[in-house]
C-alpha cells in the first residue's frame, strides 16, 4: 500500500532513539517552527512538518543479505 511518487526513506542498520523519549525513532524529521532536524517516534511524528524531499524520511531497518 503505497501511493508515494518518490522514495522518501533512510536505510539504517540500527533505529536510533527518538529525540523526544526513549522510544525507537521511525523518521528523522524537519521539526515545525525550528527548522532544524531530529529523530522522532511514531508518537512525536506529529513534531515534524511533514515527510517529504527536504522535510522528512521514513527510517527503515537495512534487513542485511537477502
Ligand atoms: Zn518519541
Amino acid at each position: 500500500m503505497s501511493n508515494n511518487n518518490t522514495k522518501n526513506e533512510i536505510i539504517v542498520d540500527e533505529l536510533p532513539k527518538c529525540d523526544f523519549c526513549s522510544n525507537k525513532a521511525g523518521y528523522d524529521m524537519k521539526l515545525i517552527g525550528g527548522g532544524y532536524w531530529a529523530y522522532v517516534c511514531e508518537d512525536h511524528k506529529k513534531l515534524g512538518i511533514k515527510l517529504g524531499v527536504g522535510y522528512g524520511q521514513k527510517l527503515v531497518l537495512n534487513k542485511g543479505d537477502e
